[in-house]
C-alpha cells in the first residue's frame, strides 16, 4: 500500500471515529485500482481475491474486461461462510461470462466475431448479448443518438489520435461516421443471428456493459441468499439491502478538478439503499492530442470528443439505466436533464464548465441522496 492510499484510509478511519463508532463504509467510485492493484488475484490460484474484513462481511476484488477492477462486497447474514463464499464464486462466474461474451477486446468474444464478420454474413450469438444489443439499440433511440455502441470506428479514431498524438482528419472523421449506425446492423432473436450491412460496423459495448454486469452480479448474490450486498465495476455501483451505515450505503463522488496526486478528493457523498449510481467524466480516462485533453465519450452525431461536461452522476434504480444515461449526459449536456426529470425514479447531477468556472446542475429529486452539497471549493 503506498503512502497515498494509507493517507486516504486514515481519513476513511478518522471520518468512522467521528461518526461514533458505527462503521463507516465509504465507498469510493473512480478511486482508481483497489488495494493491491489486483496483483494478489493475478497471484493466487483464484482470479478475484476474498477477504472477510469481518464475520458478517466478504470483500472480493480482482479485474474484469481487461483492465478494470471490480469490487464486490456480501453481508451474509443468516447464510453461512460457505453460502457467502459460493456467492461470490457466482459473482465471479457471471463477470467472467459477460467478459468473454461482450467484450470487443478478446478476439475469440462472440461480440468479436461479429466485429469481424463480412456483410451479409448471419452471426450466430449469445442470446444474452442479442438482448443487450436490442436494449443498446432503444437507449439509442432514447438518448437521441448520444449514447451509440456503434460508433466503435469512432472511439478506435479518437483512441488511436490519443496514442499517436495527432487529431484525426475531417476525412477521418466522416468515413467513421459513415460507419456508424444501427441501420448497419439487423438482430434477429428468433434465429438468434445479427447481419451486418456493411463489412466494417464495429460495436463497442464499453458504456453499458459495465452497467449491466453489476445488474447481474447483483441479481447474482441475492439469488444466493445473501441479505445485502454491493457490487462495483469499473465506477459502476449498485448496492442492494441494508447498507453499513444505518442502514445506507455512503458513496463518495470523485471531485473532477481535484489533482491524481490529491488522492482523489471527494466533491461529495451520496447515501443510498437499492439504488446504482454511474459516473461519467472526462478526468478519470482522457486522451492528450497537441497537449489538450480529450474525454474518452465522444459524440457520435459528430464524431468528436464531448468535453463539455466534465463530471456526470446518475442515480437509478438499476445500473445498466445509470451508466447508459452517464454517456448520454456526458454529450447532451445540460439539455440532457430535462430528458431524466422526465424519468421515474432516475436523478442525475452534472458538473459543467472548467475549473475554476465550473458550476452544478442537478435534478430536483438529487439533493435528497446527497449528504450536504457538491463541494468544489477546491478548484
Ligand atoms: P464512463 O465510465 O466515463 O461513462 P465508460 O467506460 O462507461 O465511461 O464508457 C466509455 C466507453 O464507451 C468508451 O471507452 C467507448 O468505448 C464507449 N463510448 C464512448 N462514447 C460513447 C457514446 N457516445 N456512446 C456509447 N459508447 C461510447
Ligand atoms: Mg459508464
Amino acid at each position: 500500500m503506498n503512502d497515498k492510499r494509507l493517507d486516504l484510509l486514515r481519513l476513511i478511519l478518522a471520518l468512522a471515529v467521528v461518526a461514533g463508532g458505527a462503521m463507516v463504509l465509504m465507498h469510493r467510485m473512480r478511486g482508481g485500482p483497489d488495494a493491491d492493484g489486483g496483483q494478489a488475484a493475478e497471484r493466487g490460484r483464484t482470479p478475484y481475491q476474498l477477504t472477510w474484513v469481518s464475520p458478517d462481511e466478504l470483500q472480493v476484488h480482482g479485474r474484469t474486461m481487461g483492465p478494470i477492477p471490480f469490487k464486490l462486497i456480501l453481508f451474509p447474514g443468516e447464510a453461512t461462510v460457505d453460502q457467502a463464499e459460493r456467492a461470490a464464486a457466482d459473482s465471479y462466474a457471471v463477470l467472467d461470462r459477460i467478459n468473454r461474451h461482450m467484450s470487443a477486446y478478446l478476439p475469440d468474444s462472440d461480440l468479436s466475431r461479429l466485429n469481424e464478420a463480412p456483410a451479409g454474413r448471419a452471426v450466430t450469438l449469445d442470446g444474452e448479448l442479442l438482448a443487450l444489443l436490442e436494449a443498446a439499440g432503444d437507449y439509442t433511440a432514447r438518448t437521441d443518438g448520444a449514447f451509440d455502441p456503434t460508433a466503435r470506428r469512432l472511439f478506435q479514431l479518437w483512441a488511436a489520435a490519443g496514442r499517436t498524438d495527432r487529431l484525426p482528419t475531417d476525412e477521418q472523421i466522416a468515413g467513421a461516421l459513415a460507419m456508424t449506425g444501427w441501420r448497419h446492423l439487423a438482430l434477429d432473436r428468433p434465429s438468434g443471428t445479427a447481419v451486418k450491412a456493411i463489412d466494417t460496423l464495429q460495436v463497442d459495448l464499453g458504456a453499458i456493459a459495465k452497467g449491466y454486469a453489476v445488474d447481474q452480479v447483483i441479481e447474482a448474490m441475492r439469488s444466493a441468499g445473501m441479505e445485502a450486498g454491493l457490487a462495483e465495476v469499473g465506477g459502476e455501483v449498485r448496492v442492494f439491502g441494508p447498507g453499513p451505515r444505518d442502514g445506507a450505503w455512503l458513496l463518495g463522488i470523485t471531485d473532477p478538478f481535484a489533482s491524481a496526486d490529491s488522492g482523489g478528493r471527494l466533491a461529495g457523498t451520496l447515501a443510498v439503499t437499492d439504488r446504482a449510481v454511474a459516473t461519467s467524466g472526462n478526468y478519470y480516462r482522457f486522451s492528450v492530442i497537441g497537449g489538450r485533453r480529450y474525454s474518452h465519450i465522444i459524440d457520435p452525431r459528430t464524431g468528436r470528443p464531448a468535453d463539455a461536461v466534465p463530471s456526470v452522476t446518475v442515480i437509478a434504480g438499476d445500473c445498466m439505466t445509470a451508466d447508459v444515461w452517464a454517456t448520454a449526459l456526458s454529450v447532451l449536456g445540460p439539455e440532457g436533464l430535462t430528458k431524466i426529470e422526465a424519468m421515474d425514479g432516475v436523478e442525475a447531477m452534472m458538473i459543467i464548465g472548467r475549473q475554476g468556472n465550473a458550476h452544478v446542475l442537478q435534478t430536483p429529486g438529487f439533493a435528497a441522496y446527497l449528504r450536504g452539497e457538491i463541494d468544489l471549493s477546491a478548484q
